[in-house]
């Protein structure tokens, strides 16, 4: 192989093309960035650039014999070839770390959305006391945006579809108590509320009401930004579909946000839009570019992680489960601290944690390792996670 071609320029690229190194790969590496910006770290946008703490999130810089292509756009693939915006480039592998996108609302009034650190920024330029801001989406990044504003001084309404926050994340009955830390920091939360459209002056709902705001803000979630491999020949569902090796066809690979692997752990395809897998997947890829481990091609097959900073708390969610099962508590939540797991049989299938970070620890290592559980142990707040493992 004497060129690799990466395209996208977020965590997942960069670390695919620092991982090729790592893997004593010698060859040229491209790595083609649609944004003016080197790579940039994407979780401060919404906990530290919007609160004002600092006003950048880059990431170290590449390897300096990787090429950075700043301001190119991959825009088709063919065998052999990358198409971009500026003319073809010819490479013997490709790994595609293109990302996702934000999902906008219908109508034609104003709306930001937060992915990019121009976003974010001018975001945080209307954040100003007294400012009627109305969030679209009470997931992960609609609560840090509220808490954003809301310390802003801005008049924060939360407008979620679903019966409580984060329902479709950890479920209802999990998300219901998060839901008095709105009330705690002054954020008005309006749940089974839909949005039908976005117009000049604030929100219109389904329902035919309306929310009034000077600023609205979508966060309803991401495409997979894969759009521009139409007509390549790969398989493309929710994303890029590929093995549980990181591969979509000879020689092209994808990683990140726009990756759905198979994932031998759960028996389905899996697309992780969390930054642990954009951490962490590359060196897989990177491994079998590069000729695999001892024993032929390495598998991805993680314990989806994510964590999500909101009213002061620190959220930390692993695994996976069904948002209809029951969870298994852990704490009082009138204490400030809690977990919630659930189990599938006798295993610790996903846990939630509110400022416990040792409960998740102990509960990862448990599901890596699918270990049997107790759960009256479980639920005892006094004792270690790692104390509930039977036998
Ligand atoms: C505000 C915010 C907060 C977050 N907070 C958390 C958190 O707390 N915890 C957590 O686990 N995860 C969090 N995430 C998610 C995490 O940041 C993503 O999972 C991660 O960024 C995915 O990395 P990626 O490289 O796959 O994709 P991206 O970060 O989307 O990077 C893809 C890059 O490819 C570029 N690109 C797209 N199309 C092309 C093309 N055709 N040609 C060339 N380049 C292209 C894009 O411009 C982009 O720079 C957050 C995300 C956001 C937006």
């Amino acid at each position: 192989m004497e060129r690799v071609i990466v395209a996208g320029g977020g965590m997942a690229g960069l670390r695919t093309a620092e991982a090729l190194r790592a893997h004593g790969y010698e060859g040229r590496v491209m790595l083609l960035a649609a944004e003016d910006r080197p790579p940039y770290d994407r979780p401060p946008l919404s906990k530290e650039i919007l609160l004002g703490k600092r006003d950048d999130s880059a990431l170290a810089a590449p390897p300096p014999d990787v090429e950075l292509l700043l301001g190119r756009a991959a825009t088709g693939l063919a065998p052999g070839v990358v198409r971009t915006d500026a003319g073809d480039l010819g490479c013997d592998a490709v790994v595609i770390a293109t990302g996702a996108e934000p999902i906008r609302l219908p109508g034609d009034g104003p709306q930001h959305v937060l992915r990019t650190i121009g976003d974010a920024l001018r975001l945080r330029a209307e954040l100003r006391p007294g400012r009627r801001v109305a969030v679209v989406g009470a997931g992960w990044i609609g609560a840090e945006v509220a808490t954003a504003a809301a310390r802003a001084g801005c008049a924060v309404t939360v407008v979620e579809a679903g019966n409580a926050p984060l329902a479709v994340a950890v479920g209802e009955d999990v998300g219901r108590r998060t839901e008095g830390w709105y009330a705690e920091a002054g954020v008005t939360l309006r749940t089974g509320a839909a949005v039908a459209a976005v117009r000049d002056g604030g929100l219109e709902l389904a329902d035919g009401g309306t929310v009034p705001a000077e600023v609205v803000v979508s966060g309803i979630g991401v495409r997979p930004a894969v759009g521009w491999l139409a007509g390549s020949g790969l398989e493309l569902g929710d994303g890029v579909h590929v093995d549980a090796y990181l591969r979509a066809a000879e020689g092209v690979y994808a990683v990140g946000d726009c990756a759905a692997f198979v994932s031998r752990r759960y028996g389905r395809r899996l697309r992780i839009e969390h930054w642990d897998t954009a951490v962490n997947a590359p060196e897989v890829v990177a491994a079998n570019l590069t000729g695999g481990g001892p024993d032929g091609p390495e598998a991805y097959d993680p314990v989806p992680y994510v964590w999500s900073e909101q009213f002061g708390r620190m959220l930390q969610y692993a695994g996976r489960h069904d948002p209809a099962s029951v969870p298994l508590w852990r704490g009082d939540p009138a204490d400030g601290s809690w977990s919630a797991f659930w189990l599938t049989g006798e295993r610790l299938a996903a846990m939630l944690t509110v400022d416990r970070p040792r409960d998740l620890v102990q509960a990862r290592r448990l599901m890596r390792r699918g270990a049997r559980v107790d759960p009256a142990r479980l639920a005892d707040p006094e004792l270690p996670v790692k104390a509930a493992e039977e036998g």
